[in-house]
């Protein structure tokens, strides 16, 4: 077992995606970083999309190689009007080629990920990995104290906060977040089909929300389909051989004949927004600051985001001889993640909450807005290019 440090310039709380990836990119800035990744209690069966801006981060860490080997390029994307509307928007294919770019994203299977990000760990220098949790942690004028287990501490100028939703570091510093439960919850599986996807994602807008189809690699696609609660209870109780065949008729066989793989997880949806993103030596990464549902796939790319901001500004704080977890780097963290989270948060909730309202003008005016967008070349590049940047300007 590795020796616990008594110090570390930096330390990560969470071996999630977020905690590994920062913890990476601090050891890369030069930042003594220690990582606390306890072993986690259920493979996660998620499946990623990364997209444009965390391609650019990962690519920079040395990681992406190995990512892509294991990804499946998303190339074009289809939306298509499933809801049942008077208004509804023909169906729209954006092209990645037509904003000079090879795909508009990769989805890995979130396990895959980890296994590549545990694997680059050993070889960053500065970074030591430690399968511990975090069970306090105090906060004093010049450190803080992460306590693992009676009478074992590390001491650290920053925190770096990536233990998730529940997060017992957000706590310390005593930061609030913002909560708002959605009546829809998300279904996330994946599954073999008989047809090839082409490398086309393809997103069905329903009555209840987003149903989408993400490539993988092979004859095999992930699916996220956000319902209502009491489709998501009916779905639980429904046989792998008929979910397959709804799965089927909702995508009116696009994918032709459709095989569940493994398990499904069914997710509660809410929005959950931290006040301030950094506060106490304490900067929030990932789910720690930001909860938002599974809608055009921000959540972790914005996590990943947050890694690179917090490295890049330790880096440029040890290289001047400050305080790394001090007063001016937080802030800097705090104004530089803030508008990013805060507009995609606010997209996504407003698209989710768009499809469940029976209010006819938001309907004319998302068919209207979409189909416009699509049409006109400037609009329609915009769009495509604002799921990508590294910032929401970006
Ligand atoms: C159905 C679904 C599909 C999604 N699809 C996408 C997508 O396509 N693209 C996208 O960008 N996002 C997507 N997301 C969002 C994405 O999954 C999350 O943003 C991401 O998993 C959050 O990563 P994280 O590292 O912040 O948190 P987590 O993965 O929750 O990791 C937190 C880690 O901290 C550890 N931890 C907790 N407490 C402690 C402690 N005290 N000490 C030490 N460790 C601790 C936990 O064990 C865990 O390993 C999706 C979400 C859902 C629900």
């Amino acid at each position: 077992m590795t020796e616990v440090p008594k110090t570390s310039e930096a330390v990560v709380v969470g071996g999630g995606p977020v905690g590994l990836i920062a913890a990476i990119a601090l050891s890369r800035q030069g930042v003594a970083t220690t990582l606390l990744a306890p072993k986690p209690p259920h493979p996660d069966r998620r499946t990623t999309a990364l997209l444009g801006s965390s391609v650019d981060i990962l690519k920079d860490l040395g990681i992406w190689e190995a990512i892509e080997a294991k990804a499946s390029p998303l190339r074009k994307l289809r939306l298509v009007d499933g809801t049942r509307r008077l208004i509804r928007t023909p169906e729209v294919l954006f092209d990645a080629g037509e904003i000079g770019l090879a795909a508009f994203g990769y989805n890995i299977p979130n396990e895959e990920l980890l296994t590549v990000l545990r694997a680059a760990i050993p070889q960053q220098q500065n970074l030591r990995l430690i399968g511990q949790s975090a069970t306090r942690v105090e906060i004093a004028q010049d450190n803080a104290r992460i306590e693992l287990s009676a009478g074992v501490f590390i001491t650290a100028k920053l925190i770096v906060a990536a233990d998730g939703r529940n997060s017992i570091c957000r706590a310390a510093a005593g930061i609030r977040t913002s909560k708002r439960p959605l009546p829809q919850f998300a279904i996330a599986l994946n599954f073999t089909h008989s047809r090839p996807h082409n490398d086309v994602s393809t997103e069905f807008h329903t009555d209840s929300g987003p149903f989408t189809l993400v490539p993988m690699q092979g004859q095999r696609s992930s699916l996220v389909w956000v319902c209502k609660a009491d489709d998501a209870e009916r779905i639980r109780a429904t046989s792998d051989a008929d979910l397959a065949l709804e799965i089927e008729t909702k995508c009116h066989s696009l994918l032709g004949e459709v095989r569940i793989e493994g398990t499904r997880g069914i997710f509660p949806l809410g929005v959950e927004i931290a006040e301030r993103f950094a506060d106490k030596r304490i900067a929030l990464a990932g789910e720690s600051g930001h909860v938002i549902p599974p809608i055009g796939a921000q959540g972790l790319n914005l996590g990943i985001r947050d890694a690179d901001a917090i490295a890049r500004l330790a880096g440029d704080a040890l290289r001047n001889g400050s305080d790394l977890g001090g007063e001016a780097i937080l802030d800097a963290y705090d104004v530089e993640r803030r508008a990013d989270i805060r507009a995609r948060a606010a997209a996504v909730e407003i698209l989710g909450r768009s499809l469940l309202t029976d209010f006819l003008p938001v309907h004319l005016a998302r068919g209207i807005g979409l189909e416009i967008a699509s049409r006109v070349p400037f609009l329609r590049r915009g769009l495509m290019q604002s799921g990508l940047g590294r910032t929401a300007n970006g």
